[in-house]
């Protein structure tokens, strides 16, 4: 017990170290004298459990603060290389923004904006302005508005429609999404009053009718984003509930989840009904997010009817919810490049690597292992391998996306050892084990993601 103990010095001792000396001269005495506190409490529960073997020498010392005070000072948010293939990966930041929104998020940053001013009559204007033209122009739809994330937008649209009136929803609707959002705890907390119907597989159409009463203020349909049942079901088209709400007088609502502005079945990317086709049909109101298949930053995009938008821009909700001005610079252009389909194919990577071609994929994985061979130790071997990804971000739980992958092994070295080595890199890198393979992904890395690599696997030497 409490080996070594004696040999661990005070801290006024320690500061007046040589390198520590150092270190005061270029860093703020506080944040020194936090690294040399942490590096010395972690060497006294050593020493309490046993597992300082040897008497603390003072060039290692300095050395374990000089490597504290730099993960101090770095930022705790910062890159990963994403190797798991999850293309929408909600722990890992989901969509990446293309060029132009990270342009346009430092343009309207480091100048004053017009957030919300109309430059033609001088008077205070709207924020939702910048981007409600063109989620028209785009979806079809009368009029929008956005908020922070979908979250918000669902609470935003049943508070302002159905606060202690009741809402129609299937059971086979009532869904989680990842990160704690459930249908039925959004609904009391928007004051709704949830009214379900149907059974967990099958839901019919008398279902809703039965449901209506005077207490009714909207059906719901729910996007049932991150899972799939199958077998015996039944569920009510979003034609077949708007044609109902028509004939009852009762609006109808969709939270979408995903949000696709496109049709990317050409692509090989099905089951995921466009945005548009919901608005054809006569939804009322709809809400998805900014960040999955839309490729853009964190939001919450309301689209409907111009009466019931108008409603919600008066809710005193919204002031808590709002956007802010680098998510709004980031969203109006991602908006712009699906003006043209091919550009924002090419240039939102989320679409990008949704529909990138095996073949391609094989290509790069040839290109990556030719550029990180010569930099790596010789016992490291990379191979290219077949597999498949997946969307993510609770998006098409059930797709598979062919790819290629690259597998990673060294002497000595257990794929769950290469995992907990990557993840622990000064750029972490996030790869997965499949039956015995450390594999990373082609299809989610990106070129400047290689130094990172490079020095991941200078580990294995
Ligand atoms: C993802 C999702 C949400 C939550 O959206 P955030 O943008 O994460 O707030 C809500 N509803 C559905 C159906 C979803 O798929």
């Amino acid at each position: 017990m409490k080996k070594n103990i004696s040999s661990i010095p005070k801290v006024d001792k320690v500061l007046s170290l040589s390198p520590v000396v150092s270190l005061l001269e270029t860093h703020p005495r506080p944040t020194v004298l936090a690294a040399v506190r942490n590096v010395l409490a972690a060497l006294r529960i050593d020493s309490l459990n046993g597992t300082l073997t040897a008497a603390v020498d003072e060039n290692h010392l300095c050395g374990l603060i000089v490597k504290e005070l730099e993960s101090i000072v770095a930022p705790s948010l910062h890159p990963v290389v994403n190797g798991t293939g999850v293309v929408i990966h909600t722990n890992l930041g989901r969509s990446l923004l293309s060029k132009s929104a990270c342009r346009q998020i430092q343009e309207v940053s480091e100048r004053y904006s017009n957030l919300e001013m109309d430059m033609a009559t001088g008077a205070r204007g709207e924020r939702y302005t910048h981007v409600e033209s063109l989620l028209c122009e785009l979806t079809g739809a009368e009029a929008a508005i956005v908020v922070n994330n979908n979250a918000a937008a669902v609470l935003l649209a049943l508070s302002g429609m159905a606060a202690g009136k009741e809402v129609v929803v299937s059971r086979g609707e009532l869904v989680e999404i990842g990160g704690s959002f459930r249908i039925p705890d959004v609904m009391r907390l928007s004051g709704g009053i949830l009214k379900e119907v149907g059974t967990t597989n099958r839901t019919h159409l008398k279902d809703y009718q039965t449901a209506i009463s005077e207490e009714t203020a909207l059906f719901l349909k729910v996007h049932t984003s991150n899972f799939s049942v199958v077998g015996f079901t039944a569920e009510v088209t979003i034609d077949q509930l708007v044609q109902c709400g028509k004939e009852k007088g009762i609006p109808v609502m969709a939270d979408i989840g995903s949000g696709s502005l496109l049709d990317l079945s050409k692509y090989g990317i099905t089951g995921e009904i466009p945005v548009q086709e919901y608005l054809k049909a006569g939804v009322d109101i709809l809400t998805c997010s900014g960040d999955k298949m839309l490729g853009g930053p964190q939001a919450g995009i309301i689209l409907g009817k111009r009466k019931i938008i108008s409603i919600l821009r008066k809710e005193q909700l919204l002031r808590a919810l709002r956007i802010d001005k680098m998510t709004l610079a980031a969203l109006e252009a991602t908006l712009r490049l699906y003006r043209d389909e091919r550009d924002a194919v090419a240039e939102i990577p989320t679409l990008r690597m949704l529909t990138v071609q095996p073949a391609v994929l094989k290509a790069k994985a040839s290109s990556y292992i030719r550029r990180i061979r010569p930099k790596i130790p010789s016992p490291v071997t990379l191979t290219v391998v077949a597999g498949n990804s997946q969307v993510g971000g609770g998006s098409l739980p059930t797709l598979d996306l062919p790819t290629f992958l690259m597998a990673i092994a060294a002497e000595g070295w257990s794929p769950q050892q290469i995992d907990s080595a990557f993840r622990q890199c000064k750029t972490p890198v996030m790869g997965r084990i499949n039956k015995g393979q450390y594999l990373l992904d082609l299809r989610t890395l990106q070129d400047a993601d290689i130094p990172a690599l490079v020095e991941a696997m200078e580990k294995l030497g």
